[in-house]
């Protein structure tokens, strides 16, 4: 239920500002190696940093409807 605030990380649970500090700090190369896992259902997720109308969390890469979160509708 709700969005995700946390994700899984090479087997640790992190939260949504630790994956964007992590993003961030990591080259445009390594970033495409770095694999958050969803907690919920396990599959690949992706951090999202807050905008205008929802605060940051992670949205999967390939939508997964049967997932306990819910994401908001995507503006971009
Ligand atoms: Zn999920």
């Amino acid at each position: 239920m709700g969005m995700a605030k946390q994700c899984k990380f090479f087997g640790h649970i992190i939260t949504i500002d630790k994956a964007l500090s992590v993003r961030d700090g990591a080259t445009p190369e390594h970033r495409h190696s770095l694999l958050f896992e969803c907690d919920k259902c396990g599959k690949p997720v992706r951090p999202r940093a807050a905008g205008d109308k929802h605060v940051a969390h992670f949205v999967h890469i390939k939508e997964n409807p049967e997932c306990l979160y819910t994401e908001p509708p995507r503006e971009y």
